[in-house]
């Protein structure tokens, strides 16, 4: 056990670190960010902040004799430096839990290999979508193999003119083709594992996605009871299959039969989790720090409906490409239901997540109303 008084290292400095350092520093940890890109919205909360890249092995030297374990925050981060950082502290998840899942085509064929329901894929090399997409059929998404997050390097395919575009956009580029699910409603459920194999996993959230980046979470998940036990019992087994010690984000598309499919993994706190700080008994950042510091995991249960919604840089006015004002927060501060978080970004942009606030209300519809009223007045 790593108890509080020592220091974790937090590879990556971005709103999951600073969300992660707090609930760290309230436990009585010292927190080291690692970011090569600082300051960050991390280093900012966190006692010492290294600012290197990440091919900077000297610099990853010190910062792991620095600390007494160390985990990470974002799954864009090369092999070699965990391999440096593995030799010298412990490093949870294991840097195999990130290599499966930091590039699309190794989680699929790990999915498919270890027998979890995902949509058919194809990969296409060098940019033969149309080959792939002929075995798969029409519609499907398009997704580069490596770096992509809130849908950046996706295009839906419905059309052959969309194929033809496809294949030049993404000419000499490992990709993976999906067949398109036709689903209900999109969950998540986050679940935490320790090293000695206990799991708990968080209720189902439902998430609402706009220009492939969440919106809304909503928990609990507006499903049946038996689904979410069931999204929670799958969680539960993919974190014990990948053998991850910390969180697990799993992703997945409910059908209209009440079948679950598993569309994506995140060893990490993950944005669908953000409802947690203030609608759970544990929050999932809390829970990280537990499960990678080898301390009992706290409870999980949900302490009542809970709408957590992103607030993106597009919240802020804009006149020709420049910011002109802020949003107003007059309205969610004067709310006795809900709470703002603001990950201290100096610079919106478009798409970029400055924060998020919460909703607690007596039950989800009357939550869903209430914060969808304070979004749209922000
Ligand atoms: P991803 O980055 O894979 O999580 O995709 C972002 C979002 O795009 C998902 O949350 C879905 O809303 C949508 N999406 C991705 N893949 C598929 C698919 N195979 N079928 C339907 N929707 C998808």
């Amino acid at each position: 056990m790593i108890g509080p008084g020592k220091a974790i290292g937090v590879l990556g400095g971005g709103q999951l670190g600073r969300m992660f350092a707090q609930a760290a520093q309230s436990l009585g940890y010292r927190v080291h960010v690692y970011e090569p890109s600082g300051p960050s919205p991390a280093g900012e909360v966190a006692f010492r902040e290294t600012r290197a890249p990440f091919d900077d092995l000297a610099a990853l030297e010190v910062f792991a004799r620095s600390v007494d374990v160390v985990t990470y925050e974002f799954e864009n981060i090369p092999a070699g430096p965990l391999g440096t950082i593995e030799g010298i502290v412990p490093l949870h998840p294991a840097p195999g839990v990130l290599h499966v899942c930091q590039n699309r085509l190794r989680e699929k064929s790990w999915l498919r290999h270890n027998g979890f329901a995902h949509a058919a894929f194809a990969e296409a090399l060098d940019g033969d979508i149309v080959g792939a997409a002929s075995r798969l059929g029409l519609p499907c998404v398009v997704k580069t193999a490596d770096f992509g997050y809130d849908g950046k390097g996706q295009m839906r395919l419905a059309t052959p003119a969309d194929l033809e575009q496809a294949a030049a956009i993404f000419r000499g580029r490992r990709c993976v083709v999906e067949k398109w699910v036709e689903f209900e409603r999109e969950i998540s459920v986050i679940c935490a594992r320790t090293a000695q194999g206990e799991t708990r996993a968080f209720p189902a959230a439902e998430n609402i996605h706009s220009n492939h980046i969440l919106d809304i979470s909503i928990v609990p998940a507006r499903i049946p009871a038996f689904v979410e036990a069931e999204a929670r019992t799958l969680a539960a087994r993919v974190a014990e299959r990948l053998g991850v010690v910390g969180l697990l984000a799993v992703e997945m598309f409910l059908g209209a039969g009440g079948e679950l499919v598993v569309n994506e993994l995140a060893p990490r706190p993950h944005n669908s989790g953000h409802w947690s700080i203030d609608g759970a008994e544990t929050s999932q950042f809390e829970q990280h720090v537990r499960a990678v510091c080898g301390l009992p995991l706290g409870p999980s249960g949900a302490r009542g409906p809970t709408v957590m919604v992103n607030i993106l840089g597009d919240a802020w006015t804009w006149r020709d490409g420049a910011v002109v004002g802020e949003p107003d927060w007059t309205a969610i501060l004067g709310e006795p239901r809900a709470k703002l978080h603001l990950y201290g970004k100096p610079v919106p942009r478009p798409g970029r997540k400055m924060g998020h606030f919460t909703v607690r209300g007596a039950d989800v519809e009357d939550s869903l109303a209430l914060a969808r009223e304070l979004k749209a007045g922000l």
